[in-house]
């Protein structure tokens, strides 16, 4: 479900465009409100949806689960510390789902780089994540050498 802005809610005050993954919440020119600019890049990660302090992003639900004449609203309340959602159908019927924002005290998550360095089997992993800066390490690993050719004995 990409989303939009409620232009009449918007100030303008950019947290939506820093902290889109896509880069796609902009602050329009001529209006100075927010606008994503292209839906179908819309991860759905609902970062901008969170951090919005006017709850002017909004979401559009697929047809197949919210058709025509629905509503998708999104509440974000930091004190109680839960994001709810509100699906309006069009014949009337409403679903509310509350969540917590967060399972875990606020400025509590460490940056990667507040972390020791990995081991070396930790950086060849298939799983390890980050750019080298990150890992307070000057290059990752390189790949390993290739394999030397055998040779074949000769039959007698
Ligand atoms: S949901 Fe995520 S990707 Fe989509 S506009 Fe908001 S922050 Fe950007
Ligand atoms: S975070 Fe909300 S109020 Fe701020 S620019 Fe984005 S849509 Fe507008």
């Amino acid at each position: 479900m990409p989303t939009f802005v409620y232009m009449t809610r918007c100030d303008g005050c950019g947290h939506c465009v820093d902290i889109c993954p896509s880069d796609i919440m902009h602050i329009d020119p001529v209006y100075r409100r927010a606008v994503n600019i292209e839906p179908n890049f819309c991860w759905e990660c609902y970062s901008c949806v969170k951090a919005c302090p006017q709850h002017a992003i909004d979401v559009r639900g697929y047809a197949d689960f919210a058709p025509l004449g629905h509503s998708v609203r999104v509440l974000r309340e930091e004190e109680k510390g839960t994001i709810s959602w509100k699906l309006k159908f069009r014949d009337g019927r409403e679903k509310e789902f509350v969540s917590p924002i967060r399972t875990t005290p606020w400025g509590s998550i460490k940056s990667p780089s507040d972390y020791e360095v990995p081991s070396i089997e930790a950086l060849n992993d298939q799983e390890l994540a980050h750019e080298p800066e990150a890992l307070n390490i000057a290059a990752l690993p390189g790949p390993p050498p290739p394999m030397k050719n055998k040779k074949r004995k000769k039959k007698s």
